[in-house]
């Protein structure tokens, strides 16, 4: 995560050397990377849950994620609750944190899907069961995609993923799988198995990063972190029409740090 971090930030050194954003300073083949609205935790009362996740569909956010699998006999309600609230249309999704084992989850995967049409299904065993999550993926419902990657650091991690056939879309961290140059190379290595690759997070990089993933396919728009870099950064993205369209006027990332606003969280060295 360390290399993460100092590799986005020589990409956006470079872009801003360049004068260019960094979308535009990157082998990039989109404008913008479609979003789905992520959220809903397990300790959520049900009338919140039901109000953030319809909250992004009235944004023009036509795809949302909740939480699952902490306490599964809370879910039927928790998921009733949500498709009430968003209605037939948008898509809806879920992500069990690896807390299942294979046969729970194969359950599972076939109620979300016939009883509330989930259509993805993240981490339904741990990201570490590779068998497991191929065992979901071969036995669950066709229209159920099986997800898992943001826990990868190094290439292997993504080949121990996609060589056994364990998902049916990628996922990806950029700020933990050695940055947009390390994002580049599992970008290759999905396009490869003929899989597409999701964003996990981090909006305001992701945005920049996955215009250059030809098969990406959307970006985790996740709550923490939408709330955390508007606290500390001026210039983030907010989504028209479903999706991020990265500024090309703001070179690189198109962020400033608002200083005077992190200086509260401050944990060693000088006040600026
Ligand atoms: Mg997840």
């Amino acid at each position: 995560m360390a290399v993460s971090a100092v590799d986005i930030a020589l990409w956006d050194l470079r872009a801003r050397l360049e004068g260019l954003a960094l979308f535009r300073a990157l082998p990039s083949t989109h404008d913008h990377v479609p979003v789905y609205g992520s959220g809903g935790f397990t300790n959520y009362p049900l009338d919140r849950l039901a109000a953030q996740l319809a909250g992004w569909v009235e944004q023009g956010i036509e795809r949302v994620k909740l939480k699952t699998s902490r306490d599964p006999d809370q879910d039927p309600r928790r998921l009733t609750a949500v498709r009430d609230a968003i209605g037939a249309v948008p898509e809806l999704f879920t992500d069990a944190n690896g807390g299942l084992r294979a046969k729970q989850a194969l359950a599972w995967a076939h109620r979300f899907h016939d009883e509330w049409q989930v259509s993805w299904l993240e981490e339904p065993v741990s990201s570490a069961d590779f068998t497991g999550l191929r065992t979901v993926r071969e036995h669950g419902p066709p229209g159920l995609d099986v997800a898992a990657g943001e826990y990868g650091y190094v290439l292997r991690d993504f080949t121990n993923l996609l060589v056994p056939r364990a998902v049916d879309c990628l996922q990806a961290d950029v700020t933990r799988c050695c940055g947009i140059t390390g994002l580049l190379a599992v970008s290759g290595l999905a396009a490869g198995h003929c899989v597409d690759l999701s964003a996990h997070c981090a909006p305001a990089v992701s945005a920049h990063a996955f215009c250059a993933v030809p098969r990406r396919r959307h970006l985790e728009y996740f709550h923490d972190h939408v709330r955390i870099e508007s606290l500390l950064f001026g210039g983030i993205l907010t989504p028209r029409d479903g999706s991020l369209w990265p500024d090309p006027r703001r070179p690189g990332l198109g962020l400033e740090v608002r200083w005077a606003d992190a200086e509260r969280y401050r944990v060693y060295g000088q006040r600026r």
